[in-house]
């Protein structure tokens, strides 16, 4: 993961990997796991690591990366680590305590990205930036017109550098994708994978992404898995990719994303895949005024 192509050039002059490791995992698997798999996956070469507060796992991540520090495999400045505000703390005098909260379980000085999780206002993520605790803020799961507020807030200092979003060969983001390129915001895709389905609000009726058949076809046509054919398609159009996994296996696979590539007639097929189908619809939120995803995009 060092040439540097394999990195994105954010508005704010800072550069983001790429490929992305996902932290999330369910609460029954022990947290040990994380550690166990973010270890791997430092060692595999991923240098973008993708956490948030409400994970509960940001000790077992900040291990995993203090140790492969320690043993020489990284530096603290080769990882790009990305953490989250969580929505109890959007008062804006709670902003810089949840990032410092983080910070301590972490044992880190700064975190490289800074997202606000769920939508709300920017101003006081701006402070986080300005006292160094965050070298770029971002958001998650904001629409087009989220996305429209805050750019046209009076006296904005900083452009969010990135909306991360469900993104994925089911739902790939088209509109809001050239949206955010024209106005110069890097689109992080989650799900890219078809996500846990095991997570409590995944209905298990909704389909196995991995299992698509096109994604097979091409998969067989260039030797490689659904996974990666999956991920390639995001890297192709200027999404960065989050993956996530567990196993050994897989994390190892996930970042051969880089050693093939597919054509303009596959991706034109990938595209055809669409179907505006998402697997996170948060639905505690649906009735919330700053629910996200009752617009079009
Ligand atoms: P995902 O990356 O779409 O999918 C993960 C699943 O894919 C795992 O269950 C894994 O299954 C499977 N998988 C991984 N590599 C594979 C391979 N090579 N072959 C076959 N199967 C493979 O899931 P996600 O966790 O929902 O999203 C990724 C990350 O995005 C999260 O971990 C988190 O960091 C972030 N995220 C952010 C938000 C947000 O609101 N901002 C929301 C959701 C996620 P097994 O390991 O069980 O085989």
């Amino acid at each position: 993961m060092n040439s540097k192509h394999q990195y994105v050039e954010l508005n704010d002059g800072h550069f983001i990997p790429r490929l992305g490791f996902g932290t999330y995992k369910l609460q029954e698997v022990p947290n040990s796991k994380t550690t166990e798999a973010t270890e791997i996956a430092i060692e595999a070469g991923y240098h973008h690591i993708d956490c948030a507060y409400v994970y509960q796992v940001e000790e077992e991540v900040g291990l995993a990366i203090r140790r492969k520090i320690i043993d020489g495999t990284v530096k603290r400045e080769d990882i790009f680590y990305t953490s989250k505000l969580w929505s109890t703390f959007h008062r804006p005098e709670l902003v810089q305590s949840c990032l410092e909260r983080s910070l301590r379980k972490l044992h880190f000085d700064y975190v490289d990205l800074y997202l606000i999780h769920l939508p709300i206002s920017m101003k006081a993520m701006e402070k986080c930036k300005d006292a160094g605790l965050a070298k770029s803020i971002g958001v998650s799961n904001f629409n087009r017109r989220q996305l429209e507020m805050i750019l046209n807030k009076p006296g904005l200092r900083y452009k969010p550098v990135c909306n991360q979003v469900e993104c994925h060969v089911y739902h790939n983001q088209r509109k809001l994708l050239d949206f955010c390129k024209s106005k110069d915001i890097v689109l992080v895709a989650f799900g890219a994978l078809g996500t846990q389905r095991e997570k409590r609000w995944v209905d298990p009726s909704s389909p196995v992404l991995l299992d698509d058949p096109v994604l097979g076809t091409l998969a067989k046509k260039h030797k490689r898995s659904p996974a990666l054919i999956a991920l390639r398609y995001q890297l192709q159009r200027g999404v960065v990719v989050l993956a996530q996994s567990l196993k050994e296996s897989e994390i190892k696979e996930n970042i051969q994303v880089f050693d093939f590539q597919l054509t303009d007639e596959d991706m034109i097929e990938l595209d055809g895949l669409n179907r505006n189908f998402r697997y996170l619809l948060i639905k505690s939120m649906v009735n919330h005024p700053n629910y996200p995803f009752a617009d079009e995009y």
